[in-house]
């Protein structure tokens, strides 16, 4: 044990994603280095008697400061977005690198690693969104970027300027493999998504309630399955973003089933609200309005059962934060039909306390749960692991002290991002984030933030276990079943 702490944070209640404790953690030089019973003093204290203390959150999907395909920027800059997310208890975030098309990769990457260096207050690390993937960014630039430590790929498969076709998408993941990154995806049919909103528009359905309509249920899991099918074929491991309904879950769990490498996640807004919440007059309803749209309370359930079997792993915000006003949600003018709206809603800040409302205070599978959730398995799945998401010797010391008494009714303004409303406004919940450290330092204290602009730091990472292919070829890709044909 070092002869002094820097910091100990005392007689908490302890939880990891498998145990629970009365503990003391000390704290040197941004680490754990002790984790027991009346630990020495510390240079700073930090009293936990009668908190629970968990592991900082890891956000897996947030985007932020990031330019749409629209042109249209989020509410947000890192700075805010990383301060609404320490507020929430998230003390690592993985954010975007968006791609346009024309656009090179390496100069992407470059320009939003500036901008999360000048404002990040918490940890971050990066997802490449690929829309155009040309032969120098498969051949030169992803491998590249890879060795620096970007390790994941975002694809989408919706989105007249964002989807790639099925060829690229086979392109990509090969090239992902090849490289030793992940895939994430957004799986959505985008032909389904686009003859229904033309048809909506065309008969005058426009309010932002259509949008739901116009992405039609079965859009989600004919994607997913299709992505799956061309990930087998590849035997490239994916992980598939935001699952909405219950057939996704059901895709998923059958290949999971079948040993696959799929993983999945799931977000606050298909947990806790559904379509009827887009059911408001006039435009108002676009404050609800995210892609995959929320379904109904039988998805929720379904979803619900989907993380407590494992066949979903992790809930992330998918933090999208477009104002209500010109800037953002009503860029097009003041009477847009649904397909002119901005998608995405803000949740970096909320997802914690509405998580810990829902598994904590309400006991729904429970805390233990709700760290692996929110912090664990995210570490595990991208590689940030043993230095994030545990309380364990040896890890970064990023641990939020929750008070699980307190009731806070989320409101308008309330929370600290600059989306300047929350879809969740009204809402009571129990257990708030009282005290944040990150890396040893207490960030968030009694309702204030500390912490500088720029005093985030990258998190470089390899694709790590969940990237490694299984090495299952199948019989078409494997040169002893398909005449020699060497295709990978
Ligand atoms: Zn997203």
């Amino acid at each position: 044990m070092p002869e002094s702490f820097d910091c100990v944070v005392r007689g908490g209640r302890v939880a990891t994603a498998v145990d629970e404790f009365d503990a003391d953690i000390g704290i040197k030089d941004g680490v754990i280095v002790a984790i027991g019973r009346s630990l020495p003093a510390g240079a700073s204290e930090i009293d936990a008697r009668g908190r629970l203390v968990l592991p900082g959150g890891i956000d897996a999907h947030a985007h932020i400061e990031q330019l749409s395909a629209a042109g249209i920027v989020n509410a947000d800059t890192f700075e805010s977005a990383t301060t609404s997310a320490a507020f929430g208890g998230t003390t690592t975030v993985i954010c975007f690198a968006a791609q346009h098309r024309g656009m090179n990769l390496l100069t992407v990457v470059g320009d939003y690693m500036a901008l999360a260096r000048k404002g990040a207050v918490v940890d971050y690390t990066f997802h490449m969104i690929l829309t155009d993937p040309t032969e120098a960014t498969l051949k030169e630039h992803v491998p590249a970027l890879v060795a620096q430590g970007h390790s994941t790929l975002k694809v989408f498969m919706t989105y007249d300027l964002l989807n790639v076709g099925d060829e690229k998408l086979l392109d990509i993941l090969l090239a992902a493999r090849q490289n030793k990154a992940l895939v994430c995806v957004h799986a959505e049919n985008h032909g389904m998504i686009s003859w229904m909103s033309k048809r909506l528009v065309e008969k005058g359905y426009t309010a932002p309630k259509y949008h739901t309509i116009s992405h039609p249920r079965g859009s989600e899991a004919e994607a997913i399955n299709r992505l799956i099918t061309f990930a087998e074929l590849i035997d490239q491991p994916i992980m598939i973003f935001h699952v909405s309904t219950a057939e996704g879950v059901a895709t998923i769990r059958q290949a999971r089933g079948r040993g696959l490498k799929v993983f999945a996640e799931t977000c606050p807004q298909y947990l806790f609200m559904t379509a009827g919440d887009l059911d408001k007059p006039g435009l108002e309803g676009a404050k609800w309005m995210c892609s995959p749209p929320p379904r109904t309370q039988a998805d929720q359930e379904a979803i619900w059962q989907g993380l407590a079997l494992g066949d979903l792993q992790t809930v992330t915000s998918d933090h999208a934060p477009y104002a209500f006003d010109a800037t953002g949600k009503l860029s097009a003018g003041p009477n847009p039909t649904f397909k002119q709206i901005a998608n995405g809603l803000p949740g970096i800040e909320a997802r914690l306390p509405l998580l810990f409302d829902a598994m904590v205070s309400k006991g729904r599978l429970g805390v233990q749960k709700f760290v692996e959730l929110t912090a664990t398995a995210p570490a595990k799945i991208y590689n940030l692991q043993p230095r994030k998401g545990s309380i364990a010797i040896g890890a970064d010391a990023d641990i939020v002290v929750w008070d699980r008494e307190r009731t806070v009714t989320l409101a308008d303004g309330l929370l600290h991002d600059r989306t300047g409303y929350t879809p969740y406004a009204g809402r009571t919940l129990t257990g708030w984030p009282e005290t944040v450290l990150r890396r040893g330092v207490a960030i968030v204290r009694a309702g204030h933030i500390t912490a500088k602009a720029g005093s985030g730091a990258f998190l470089p990472r390899s694709g790590g276990a969940a990237a490694t292919p299984l090495n299952r070829p199948t019989a078409d890709m494997d040169p002893a079943r398909n005449f020699g044909a060497l295709l990978c």
